[in-house]
């Protein structure tokens, strides 16, 4: 497949049309930013770590008939994917309190969220991605009503999947951020869903294992990204109670499965 033109370029990731009418390219870029772009910086192998996360995720929840935009792995941070016509949502499923609702509401951090809380944002960084409710989304005529239905049906069920499956790793997966896009008539889930777009706790030691470890200057970020994505991408593959291996490197050429970069030497 040929990489073409520059489609988008946010963030922390680069869309690129290719030869395929109906396929793009995501690349996952070593930036990470926070608090809307208010702090930046680059982390060598950064996308690397977020692209075979996602690439994992996307390939579990495929297999237990989630629609996704995945399509496979073109090298370790550049995947192909389906394109969409993207949905201006913030998907958020809370399944512990932490982060904005402990901040604008009177929730305390580590209160368990039974049914889980989901939140619907407005993902529009100049307005600060503000909270919508059903009606907005419809009077704004972002998504219908069958629409919103079934993306949060589909956020429902991807809680129950990513929460199972990292808990087999000892994390608890306290909240995540999800988009999705429109295929013809069918939704399917875009974006990605990497340590910068959850909310993920050692479930021991409560210790913070993504993106807050940047925004809140708790430690090593590459580090606890090396970790976590070993931790992750092995989970699937053990039996329950076997121990895990470290994340091996990849050698050689590129590969077009999900792959996790080569783990730093710790600091
Ligand atoms: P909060 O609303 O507490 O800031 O975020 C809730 C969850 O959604 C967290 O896991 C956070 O990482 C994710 N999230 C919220 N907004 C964004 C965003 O604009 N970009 C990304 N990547 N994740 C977000």
């Amino acid at each position: 497949m040929k990489q073409g033109k520059l489609l988008y370029a946010g963030k922390a990731k680069s869309v690129f049309h290719t030869d395929k009418k109906d396929t793009l390219i995501v690349e996952f870029r070593d930036d990470i930013t926070a608090f809307d772009g208010g702090k930046k910086d680059t982390l060598k192998n950064k996308g690397s770590y977020n692209a075979g996360v996602s690439a994992f995720f996307f390939e579990h929840l495929e297999k237990h008939g989630v629609k996704t935009h995945f399509l496979e792995m073109l090298d370790n941070r550049r995947m192909a994917v389906r394109r969409l016509e993207m949905i201006p949502l913030e998907v958020i499923v809370r399944n512990v309190a932490a982060g904005s609702i402990v901040r604008n509401y009177p929730f305390k951090e580590g209160t368990k969220l039974d049914p889980p809380v989901i939140v619907i944002d407005f993902k529009d960084d100049t307005r600060h991605d503000p909270m919508l409710n059903d009606d907005l989304i419809v009077a704004l005529k972002l998504a219908t009503p069958a629409e919103l239905k079934a993306m949060k049906k589909a956020a429902l069920g991807i809680n129950r999947l990513l929460s199972a499956l990292l808990a087999k790793q000892g994390i608890l997966l306290v909240d995540f951020k999800i988009e999705f896009g429109r295929q013809g008539k069918t939704i399917r889930l875009g974006d990605e869903i990497s340590m910068d777009s959850m909310r993920l706790w050692d479930k021991k030691t409560k210790e913070s294992l993504d993106k807050d470890v940047y925004r809140f200057n708790k430690g090593d970020v590459m580090a606890t990204y090396n970790r976590v994505a070993g931790r992750i991408t092995n989970a699937a593959s053990l039996p329950a109670g076997t121990k895990k291996k470290p994340a091996a490197p990849k050698k050689g050429a590129a590969s077009k499965r999900p792959a996790v970069a080569k783990p730093k030497a710790k600091k």
